[in-house]
C-alpha cells in the first residue's frame, strides 16, 4: 500500500525502501483514531522517499475527504527525489483540488486539512509544510522541531505573549492560521536539511505532541530503535495520556552515504569470507578425496618375517596416523635379494599400485631365480672343469712318456722338406 486513509488502526510497516544514490531508508508508521474520537481524520503517505501526515478538519465526511484529497493528489504529483520547490507545488495542487472538491460535492464547504510533508533520501531532506501537524529531528540524541507550526499558540508564543507550557492547556490551542481547503492562495512553507545518518525522523498529528511531552516523545525515539516498534509506542502513548484526537505517527531513519558505505563494506567483507571459508572447504575437501584415491591407489614393499610384504598405502605414520592396510606376503626371502634392494625394504619400497607391487616382488624372483641358475651353472662349469684338468693330467703324463720318439721323428721330416725346398731353388 503506497499510502493511507482514514483506517482506524492502520499499520504501514514497509521497513525498508531504496532510494536513489542506493541509500536505504528504513520507517514505521502508524495512524489511530485514539480515545475519543469516533473516526479517523488523518491520513498518510508511507512511500520513500515521501511520507506525509495530513490531519483533516470539518467533521465527519468532511475532515477525512480533505485529507484524503490531499494525500491522494501529492502521491500523485510529488516529485521523484527531494525537491522542495516541486513538493510545495504539489501542496498548492492539492490545495485546488480539495477547493474544487468543496464546490463538487465531495466533502463539505470549509473542509480542510493539513499537510506536513517530507522527502528524505540517503543524508537529505525536505520538508514542505502547512499547518500544524510537526515533522521532528532527533540528531546525536536530541530532538528538535524543523517545522513551524501555522496555529495561534505558534504566533503568540513567538510574539512573547504565551508559553509554550500555557499554550499546551489553551481554550484555542487548536486554532491554526494556514490550511488547505480554503485559501487558492495557500502556499506551503519549505525546509532544506540536511541530516546525517543515525537521525531520526519523525512526521506526526497534532494528536501526537498535544497528549505527549516532547521530552517523553525523545525517550521514546531514543529508545526504541526499530521504527514501526517506535511509531508504535509513539501512539501508544498519546492514547495513555488521553488520546483526545486522531493520532499519526511516521518514524523514518536517516541512512546517510557513509553508513551505507560502511554496511557495504561490511557486507563484501562477509561474502569475502564466507567465499574464502567455502574455498578452504573445497580445497580441503578436494584434498581429502585426491589423498583418499592416493592412498587407496598406491602401495608398497616391505619386510615381513623375512620375507617380502606388499601392503596398500604409505609406508610409516602421520601424526600417529597409520595410511596403510596389509595385502600379503610373498614367498620372496630378503635374504635373496641383492643387499641394496634388502636395505631399502625397511624404510618401504614405493610403487604405484598393488599391481606393480606384485610385478616388482615378480622381477625379485626371476632375479633371484636368474641368479640360482647362473650359481649353479657355475658351480657345475667349476665342477666339470675341475674334472677335465683331472683327465687331461693323465693324457700329458701319457704323452710325456713317448714325447722323445715324436720329437725324433718331426726332426727328421723337418730335414725332409727343407732338403725339397734346396732341391726347388737350384732348378
Ligand atoms: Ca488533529
Amino acid at each position: 500500500m503506497a499510502f493511507s486513509r482514514k483506517n482506524n488502526n492502520a499499520k504501514h510497516s514497509g521497513k525498508r525502501s531504496k532510494a536513489a544514490k542506493g541509500a536505504v531508508t528504513t520507517f514505521g508508521s502508524r495512524t489511530d483514531v485514539g480515545s475519543v474520537r469516533d473516526h479517523n481524520e488523518d491520513s498518510l503517505i508511507v512511500r520513500p522517499p515521501l511520507f506525509a501526515v495530513a490531519d483533516g478538519m470539518g467533521g465527519h465526511e468532511a475532515g477525512e475527504v480533505a485529507s484524503e484529497i490531499a494525500v491522494d493528489v501529492l502521491a500523485q504529483l510529488a516529485p521523484e527525489h527531494p525537491d522542495g520547490d516541486a513538493l510545495a507545488q504539489a501542496i498548492v495542487e492539492a490545495n485546488h483540488e480539495i477547493i474544487r472538491a468543496s464546490f463538487d460535492g465531495r466533502g463539505r464547504e470549509g473542509m480542510g486539512t493539513t499537510m506536513t510533508a517530507a522527502m528524505l533520501e540517503g543524508e537529505r531532506l525536505v520538508i514542505a509544510q502547512v499547518g500544524d501537524s510537526r515533522a521532528y529531528l532527533l540528531h546525536l540524541g536530541k530532538m528538535q522541531q524543523l517545522t513551524r507550526d501555522h496555529s495561534l499558540m505558534a504566533d503568540m508564543i513567538e510574539a512573547g505573549k504565551i508559553t509554550p507550557e500555557a499554550a499546551r492547556v489553551h481554550p484555542q490551542r487548536s486554532v491554526i492560521t494556514r490550511a488547505l481547503g480554503s485559501d487558492p492562495n495557500t502556499t506551503a512553507d519549505i525546509y532544506e536539511i540536511n541530516v546525517q545518518a543515525g537521525d531520526r525522523l519523525l512526521l506526526c498529528s497534532d494528536g501526537l505532541y498535544s497528549m505527549v511531552t516532547d521530552s517523553q516523545i525523545e525517550t521514546v525515539l531514543k529508545r526504541t530503535s526499530d521504527p514501526q516498534l517506535c511509531a508504535a509506542q509513539l501512539v501508544n502513548e498519546a492514547i495513555g495520556g488521553g488520546g483526545h484526537d486522531n493520532i499519526t505517527v511516521i518514524v523514518a531513519d536517516v541512512s546517510g552515504y557513509a553508513e551505507e558505505t560502511r554496511k557495504k563494506v561490511a557486507l563484501k567483507t562477509k561474502i569475502f569470507v564466507a567465499f574464502v571459508i567455502a574455498l578452504l572447504a573445497a580445497i580441503i575437501a578436494a584434498a581429502v578425496v585426491a589423498t583418499n584415491t592416493y592412498l587407496d591407489t598406491v602401495a608398497y614393499l616391505t619386510e615381513d618375517n623375512g620375507k617380502v610384504a606388499i601392503y596398500k598405502g604409505v609406508p610409516g605414520n602421520v601424526l600417529g596416523l597409520s595410511f596403510s592396510d596389509y595385502v600379503e606376503t610373498t614367498d620372496v626371502s630378503v635374504s635373496d635379494l641383492q643387499p641394496g634392494t634388502a636395505s631399502h625394504l625397511g624404510e618401504g619400497i614405493r610403487v604405484d599400485s598393488v599391481e606393480a607391487a606384485k610385478d616388482l616382488v615378480k622381477q625379485y624372483q626371476e632375479d633371484i631365480d636368474k641368479r640360482n641358475n647362473e650359481e649353479s651353472r657355475a658351480s657345475e662349469s667349476a665342477e666339470s672343469a675341475a674334472a677335465k684338468s683331472e683327465t687331461s693330467e693323465t693324457v700329458a703324463t701319457s704323452e710325456a712318456t713317448s714325447s722323445s720318439e715324436a720329437a725324433s721323428t718331426t726332426e727328421a721330416t723337418e730335414t725332409a722338406d727343407n732338403n725339397t725346398e734346396a732341391a726347388g731353388d737350384a732348378s
